[in-house]
C-alpha cells in the first residue's frame, strides 16, 4: 500500500498523520484509548488492518494503549529506532507501514512484552473484522 503524503493528509486528522506518517508521538495520557477497556479490536488508523485486541491490553501506568501481545504476529513489524539518542524498537503497521509507536521487554507475562501504542494510530471497533 503506497500513498503520498498528500493523500494521507486528506485521509487522517493532523493527529493521526504526524504519528502514523512522521513518526510523531502523542501526550502522555492525552489519547481517547488509554484506559479504554472494552472488548474489541484495535484496528490502524491508516488502513484498517486489526493490529491488537482488547484481551491483550493491559494499564502500563505510561499514559499510552498498552499491549503484550499484537492480534496476529505478521500483523505489524518491527525496526530498530536510534532517534533521541535512545535504543528502542519501533513497531509499524505491516500493511500501510505507519508508526504505531514502540515496544519494550518489561511487559506481564506470558510474553514479557509491552506493546506501547498511540491512540492516534488506532481505531477501536467492537466487533471483530474476521
Ligand atoms: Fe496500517
Amino acid at each position: 500500500m503506497k500513498k503520498s503524503d498528500a493523500e494521507w493528509r486528506a485521509e487522517l486528522t493532523p493527529e493521526q498523520f504526524s504519528v502514523l506518517r512522521r513518526r510523531g508521538t502523542e501526550r502522555a495520557f492525552s489519547g481517547p484509548l488509554n484506559a479504554h477497556k472494552q472488548p474489541g479490536v484495535y484496528q490502524c488508523a491508516g488502513c484498517g488492518t486489526e493490529l491488537f485486541r482488547s484481551e491483550a491490553k493491559f494499564d502500563s501506568g505510561t499514559g499510552w494503549p498498552s499491549f503484550w501481545q499484537p492480534a496476529d504476529p505478521d500483523a505489524v513489524h518491527t525496526e530498530n529506532d536510534h532517534s533521541l539518542l535512545m535504543r528502542r524498537t519501533e513497531v509499524l503497521c505491516a500493511t500501510c507501514e505507519g508508526h504505531l509507536g514502540h515496544v519494550f521487554e518489561d511487559g506481564p507475562q506470558p510474553s514479557g512484552l509491552r506493546y506501547c501504542i498511540n491512540s492516534a494510530a488506532l481505531r477501536f471497533s467492537s466487533e471483530s473484522s474476521e
